[in-house]
């Protein structure tokens, strides 16, 4: 295998909740459920090691 895997959700995202627009930063392959830290949103599910994001990503940090 050559190379690395380019799945943005391997690294820190940068995430905004949907509902109250807090932003927030989470681990994109976080093995537990992501919620807003203000609403209680849930804005990530783990997913069979990677986070299934369900709110919008803003960015993705390095
Ligand atoms: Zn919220």
């Amino acid at each position: 295998m050559v190379g690395l895997i380019s799945n943005p959700r391997s690294r820190f995202l940068k995430v905004k909740c949907s509902d109250c627009g807090n932003e927030q930063v989470m681990f994109g392959s976080a093995s537990t459920r992501i919620i807003c830290q203000v609403c209680g949103k849930t804005l990530a599910d783990p997913t069979g090691g990677k986070a299934k994001i369900l709110t919008k990503i803003i960015s993705v940090l390095e």
